[in-house]
């Protein structure tokens, strides 16, 4: 007999911090150890089932799929084991001695540094295997890839403290076999009631049978006893399905601690076939920001698990969507590319998109509270929806919340049918102001002559506005409006006529004149307002100019653009304004003029090219 060798491993760092903080600090909700090992038992008979679709011989004459679970008091163990995919040696050592998940470091970094809710986030992330460790001195894993030789089987074992062994074994049944030998402390899980407990609890929709060995104390014997329901809930009447069962399936697909905030379930028939859940969360997945990451449903087959995160079926902005899709048109064999391309694809996403538009249009009606708290957490990436889906552009535009100069909140909670509906009757247009902040765009001089006249204005500062704004261009009939962009149409809607040079005092003509001289090129025009009342002069972009935030926008992007040059107003009844009219000096009259038009750029840019040399002029200008 050949003697088999134990080959030691030491776990990925990653994986050595995440072992450590499970093991010290999950003191509550330590049952998920369950939950998490029955569900890659079963992830691992959906693969199984998926890839006997091209190679039938991999079931080894054994297709009917069953997930054990079996205690054994006196050695303290329990053993859950599956006749699923199982895994080659090479299997082991990167699925049970790393962690593939990118953004796992930063996600590890900050979960040290979360004093409460460390149960919560871990849960999130999926502990997955490691949560083994949570209650065991020891766990063996025993598994064979299915299509390879009994002989070629492999035993992984490990006491979750920084290195692993690996040896190579006989098993006759493909799949894996887990033994926990579990801790002194945790032999509540050696219970078979407090075991059903669990599995009721969290993984009653496994869709396949969960078996318990159990012991009839009249005859001696032991027997299985299948625990759960085994059936996929989707495929059920909605009217069967309980609101408890709906959220329960939703915290076991997406491994969310928290409650959906509301689902749709439906099952089409027609041109096309398929049964669609799809959930709104409460809170963002911790990655959603991820670009790297893929987003997107669950995708099954005629009730055949396909693939996880399948993108094609929402687009991007909706991507917080979670949720399945089950079709029974497309072809069990397909792939990523296919799917890409596909019509039967390409009919579904539109139907889907317009379900989730639909579905947030219905929360907002049903809760403004439940809507605004899905706002305030998926607003800003709804915002893409107007540059990525025209189609849908009033869905979303309806859906949309925003700050506004007379909400005095920062919380963005005003919809443009509120907004229409408080517009005055001359009032033609939907104004709105970007700025880098909240607090920069409330206020910002533009909006004096809208606070004379009491118009209201939206007020953007999200950094994906500007780039929202160039999408929307109208509201049912109501156009949009930059405040900081000349408007002409705006002469009608207030008291301030436009001022007419023939009704200025010489003293201001030649004020205007010379200021223009002066500046030259460096603004477009320059011209008297009565737009504003607090503020001596101010910078506006041309109706046909890009903006300063759009400029911004591009700029941070690394893309070169062309100066941008603006009108410069000044306000003639300030009393700044009335001191530098009366100045005869040119080197003096140009000080102050250089300090205003600064003045000017800072409140319209947020920023100088040159802070020093302004506060100097200002400086010297002060010790006058
Ligand atoms: P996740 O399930 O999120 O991928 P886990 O830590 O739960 O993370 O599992 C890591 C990997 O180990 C799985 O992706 C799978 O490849 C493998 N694995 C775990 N359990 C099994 C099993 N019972 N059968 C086959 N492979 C398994
Ligand atoms: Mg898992």
């Amino acid at each position: 007999m050949i003697k088999e060798t134990k080959e030691v491993y030491h776990f990925q760092s990653e994986v050595k911090q995440l072992l450590h903080l499970m093991i010290h600090s999950l003191y509550s909700n330590k049952e998920i150890f369950l939950r998490e090992l029955i569900s890659n038992a079963s992830d691992a008979i959906d693969k199984l089932r998926f890839e006997s679709i091209s190679s039938p011989s991999l079931y080894e004459n054994d297709s009917e799929m069953k997930v054990k679970i079996s205690i054994n008091k006196a050695q303290r163990t329990l053993v859950i084991s599956d006749n699923g995919i199982g895994m080659s040696k090479q299997d082991t050592i990167e699925n049970l001695g790393t962690i593939a998940k990118s953004g796992t470091k930063s996600f590890l970094q900050s979960l040290e540094k979360t004093k409460n809710k460390k149960n919560e986030l871990i849960g999130e992330f999926g502990v997955g295997f490691y949560s083994s460790f949570i209650v065991s001195n020891k766990v063996c894993v025993r598994t064979r890839l299915a299509g390879t030789q009994p002989e070629e089987a492999t035993l992984w074992e490990s006491s979750g403290e920084g290195e692993y062994n690996i040896k190579k074994i006989v098993k006759k049944k493909r799949g894996t076999e887990i033994t926990l030998f579990l801790k002194k402390e945790e032999e509540e899980f050696l219970e078979i009631w407090r075991i059903k407990n669990i599995i009721s609890k969290y993984s009653d929709h496994i869709t396949v049978p969960i078996n318990i060995q159990n012991y009839n104390e009249k005859n001696k014997t032991y027997f299985w006893e299948q625990i759960n329901k085994a059936q996929a809930l989707w495929t059920l009447n909605k009217s069967s399905i309980t609101t408890e069962e709906y959220k329960n399936f939703y915290k076991h697909l997406t491994n969310d601690q928290h409650n959906p905030l509301t689902w749709s379930h439906n099952h089409v028939e027609g041109n096309q076939e398929y049964i669609s859940l799809l959930y709104i969360p409460k809170k963002a997945h911790w990655d959603i920001w991820n670009r790297d990451k893929k987003h997107g449903l669950k995708l099954y087959v005629k009730r055949v698990y396909i693939m996880d995160n399948s993108q094609e079926f929402l687009p991007n902005y909706l991507r917080f969507i979670k949720g399945l899709i089950d079709s029974s048109d497309l072809p069990l064999n397909i792939s990523r590319e296919i799917l890409q391309d596909n019509s039967i694809t390409s009919s579904i996403k539109k139907a889907l998109t317009k379900r989730c538009l639909n579905m947030l249009d219905k929360l907002s009606k049903d809760s403004d509270i439940k809507y605004q708290e899905f706002w305030n957490e998926f607003g800003l990436i709804l915002k893409e929806g107007p540059a990525e889906d025209s189609e849908n552009l009033l869905r979303i535009a309806n859906l949309l919340r925003f700050s506004s100069m007379k909400n005095s909140t920062p919380e963005q909670t005003l919809s443009l049918e509120e907004y229409i509906a408080n517009m005055d009757e001359k009032q033609e247009k939907i104004y709105y102001i970007t700025a880098d902040s909240y607090i920069a765009a409330k206020n910002s001089p533009h909006l004096e002559l809208f606070k004379k006249n009491n118009i209201d204005v939206l007020l953007l500062s999200d950094r994906i506005d500007e780039w929202m704004m160039n999408y929307l261009i109208e509201f049912k009939g109501k156009k949009f409006q930059s405040i900081s962009k000349e408007d002409i149409s705006l002469n009608k809607l207030t008291s301030n006529k436009k001022i007419k040079n023939n009704e200025l005092s010489k003293d201001m003509l030649d004020f205007l004149k010379k200021t223009k001289n002066f500046l030259g090129n460096k603004v477009k025009d320059v011209r008297f307002t009565h737009r504003l009342t607090e503020t001596p002069c101010v910078l506006l972009s041309d109706s046909n100019e890009m903006t300063t935030q759009m400029a911004k926008l591009f700029s941070a992007a690394g893309q070169n653009i062309p100066e941008l040059k603006y009108i410069f107003e000044i306000n003639p009844e300030h009393l700044l304004i009335k001191k530098i009219c009366l100045i005869n000096n040119d080197v003096e009259f140009k000080k102050w003029m250089k300090l205003l038009l600064d003045q000017a750029f800072l409140a319209e840019k947020g920023s100088l090219e040159n802070p020093h040399e302004f506060i100097s002029r200002m400086n010297e200008l002060l010790l006058h």
